[in-house]
């Protein structure tokens, strides 16, 4: 189809310093959980954006000297020419589809540890990042940086500069935001000093303006200079010579670099979870920018709506469409605006399991897109699959998630698919997830792959079909797939958090009755140990419904698995919001139907709630009864003709929707293929030793 003549402006070309990006769709630099320890699968997995039509496609942050070590949290680094020829593997995978390579280079001062290297870190005034924070705690605190550490930081800078020109890099970056160390020199509450890095704005930007003129000399006139900012911090605070320093900032080095890449100042808010936040989410804090600087401006915002980023462009705010979770979710998002396919993008849902991936330091994981990070490990593209050696037919049992993804991929391979659904609408668990606040746009999952499967006449979708295992042995398919899903149960746990039976008893529920549409008399219980979003959501839920609610968990902090989506201190927010009591490290000892005595996990000590209705959110089991008879009558099914019966999403092992949609998506692929296909292959650094020995 061709391109809507609307979207023509995301096409055009637009100059940055010495290069060119061939359009406005610009794949920021984020993280990826791929450190320099697998090269082929980092290259292979920006490859793939480029191929999807990113005009630009960055690295996540590279440190520039072993002065700046994130261990164990997965970063890159640019400290040697085995790094430089790591690196080159993506350079060259992104430019053979006409698209620019970009590295933010990053110094993490007093946000790193320095845990592998041992080098005591460093900061402006000896201030640590956030010290009691997940992923920032440590024992030992930053120290102060003398001028002989800001010569040694250019020269750091210089040095790796040069690296990243080696390696092939079109646009360098000078990263000061998120609480990194440049960042922290423009923040007076991290910057003391006295000398000239310290003080008034213009001093405090110093080493940026330093950073970026160094980089600049570095590069010479073969590649772009960008400045990533954060700029949230300082457009709150007032400055006598401008709106805010932000704008001064800007003013003080408007045409310095040849980019500005702007964004927010902390994890939470510059990528903030679609619950809390919606598309555009930074446009009021950085719309400003592009009024002060005759340089292009990038920026991101969840942008997935092709007339948004239009809107953007019109308006005045950017002049490149900055992406990192959309370029995640859809890596071809570009390409399918500009082939007028705009409907098959997959869109981004904004649930941060990327996020999460970075916080578990492994390679990134998305809800959306469950090929992400296994295009060279696995051999996945997001676009093609490989073709079923036969037609053969598969039911697929339930309209989850999971089952949806399964019957998608084998529909796309060629199979004749059957997918029966016991309700009336396909979806499983986000019938009801989607209805709860702020998780719409989770709705996303389910109209994708809805709207797919409509285009494959191979694949026939049966509502309102709950299959037994004598139906299934009657409609005698060769494969059967099991995405019968999971159900909340009203487990419960010792202190070491061994099962300790259920609580069964009146006015005792689960997320499942509550889906069910049971009627709750208030004041309502919320037992939260899954830890996740299930338990605040539904307090927020309840309470919208009029009904006094208290939340209570074993754990240290509310929602605490949050803490790797980005969306622990919004949760907070919405608790409060709703009213709720917070109870945090206690337990339920008992209920009986009036009260619910809790027990402090560590003293001991109870405490009485009023409650005439309490909700466990704690374990799910797999809904599995259907495979169990299914396996159990091996007999009957071989004379069925049924070679194979699998188990995928929660009904093997209940997890993250993510963890549903690769389920399904992997058996999808892998059946029928052989070990080959199968295989997970190894990445390993490129070592010049190696390199040297092999070729000896
Ligand atoms: P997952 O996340 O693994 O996809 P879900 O719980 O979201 O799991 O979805 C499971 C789906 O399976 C639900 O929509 C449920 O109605 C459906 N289902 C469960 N048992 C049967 C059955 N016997 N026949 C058809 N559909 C079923
Ligand atoms: Fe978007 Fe969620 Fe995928 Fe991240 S994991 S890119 S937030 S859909």
């Amino acid at each position: 189809m061709p391109r809507n003549p609307r979207y023509d402006v995301l096409f055009e070309p637009v100059r940055i310093g010495p290069v060119t990006a061939p359009n406005r769709f610009y794949a920021v630099p984020h993280a990826s959980g791929m450190t320099n320890a697998m090269p082929r699968m980092r290259a292979a997995f920006r490859e793939t954006k480029a191929e999807g039509g990113w005009g630009v496609v960055c690295t996540g942050y590279v440190s520039i000297d072993p002065a700046s070590d994130d261990s164990p949290l997965p970063y890159a680094t640019l400290w040697d020419e085995d790094d430089v020829r790591s690196h080159a593997l993506m350079t060259e995978a992104v430019h053979r589809h006409g698209a620019l390579a970009g590295i933010e280079l990053w110094h993490g001062g007093g946000s790193v540890m320095n845990r592998l290297s041992r080098t005591p870190s460093m900061s402006p005034s000896g201030t640590a990042w956030m010290p009691t924070q997940v992923s920032y705690i440590g024992t030992q605190r930053p120290r102060v940086m003398d001028s002989q550490d800001i010569r040694e930081l250019l020269e750091a800078q210089r040095r790796a500069a040069r690296r990243a020109r080696a390696a092939g890099f079109d646009i360098v970056y000078v990263y000061a935001g998120m609480g990194y160390l440049p960042h922290e020199f423009l923040l007076p509450e991290w910057n003391h000093r006295t000398d000239a890095y310290g003080g008034s704005l213009r001093n405090r930007a110093r080493i940026v303006r330093e950073l970026l003129e160094v980089t600049h000399e570095a590069v010479g006139d073969r590649c772009a200079v960008a400045l990533r900012v954060s700029l949230e911090e300082l457009r709150a605070r007032p400055s006598e010579h401008a709106p805010s320093e932000a704008h001064e900032l800007v003013q003080l080095l408007a045409d310095l670099p040849d980019l500005w890449d702007v964004k927010m100042d902390a994890e939470t808010t510059d990528c903030a979870p679609s619950r809390f936040a919606s598309e555009g989410s930074h446009e009021p804090v950085i719309s400003f920018v592009k009024s002060l600087t005759d340089k292009p401006v990038v920026g991101v915002g969840r942008f997935t709506s092709p007339d948004t980023m239009v809107g953007q462009i019109r308006r005045g705010v950017l002049d490149l469409i900055g992406g990192a979770r959309p370029s995640i979710a859809d890596p071809f998002l570009p390409k399918k605006i500009a082939e007028g396919r705009e409907d098959d993008i997959r869109e981004c849902i904004g649930c941060n399991i990327c996020i999460s991936s970075w916080h578990d330091c492994v390679p990134v994981r998305c809800t959306q897109n469950p090929t992400i990070g296994e295009e060279w490990r696995r051999q996945w593209h997001p676009e093609r699959v490989p073709p079923a050696p036969h037609g053969a037919t598969v039911l697929v049992v339930g309209g989850g998630p999971a089952g949806l993804e399964c019957a998608l991929t084998l529909g796309r391979r060629g199979y004749e698919v059957m997918l029966a659904e016991a309700a009336d609408e396909l979806g499983g668990r986000l019938r009801f997830e989607t209805r709860l606040p702020g998780l719409a746009s989770w709705a996303r999952v389910l109209d994708w792959r809805r709207s797919q499967l409509r285009r494959l006449a191979n694949v026939t979708v049966y509502r309102g079909n709950r299959l037994t295992a004598d139906h299934i042995l009657e409609l005698a398919p060769v494969h059967v797939v099991i995405a019968t899903g999971s159900r909340w149960t009203p487990l419960l746990y010792t202190p070491l958090e061994v099962p300790s039976g259920t609580l069964a008893g009146p006015r005792v529920y689960t997320p499942d009755d509550v889906a069910a549409g049971v009627r709750l008399e208030g004041p309502v219980v919320v037992f939260d140990f899954d830890n996740y979003y299930m338990g605040s959501a539904l307090v927020e839920h309840l309470a919208a419904a009029g009904l006094r609610v208290s939340y209570a968990t074993p754990s240290g902090l509310a929602a605490a698995w949050s803490v790797m989506t980005n969306e622990q201190p919004q949760t907070y927010r919405a608790l409060a919001a709703a009213g709720a009591e917070v109870h945090t490290l206690t337990r339920v000892e008992s209920f009986d139907g009036e009260e619910v005595t809790l027990i402090d996990v560590f003293t001991f000590a109870r405490r009485r709630l009023p409650c005439r209705a309490l909700v466990i959110v704690g374990a799910r089991l797999p809904e599995d009864a259907l495979y169990r008879e299914l396996t159990a009558r091996r007999a009957e099914r071989v004379a069925a003709g049924v070679a194979s019966v699998t188990r995928i999403g929660d009904a093997l092992a209940p997890g993250a929707i993510a963890h549903a949609v690769y389920s399904g998506h992997r058996h999808g692929r892998e059946l029928d293929a052989g070990d080959d296909a199968r295989a997970l292959r190894r990445d390993a650094p490129l070592r010049a030793l190696d390199h040297a020995r092999t070729s000896a």
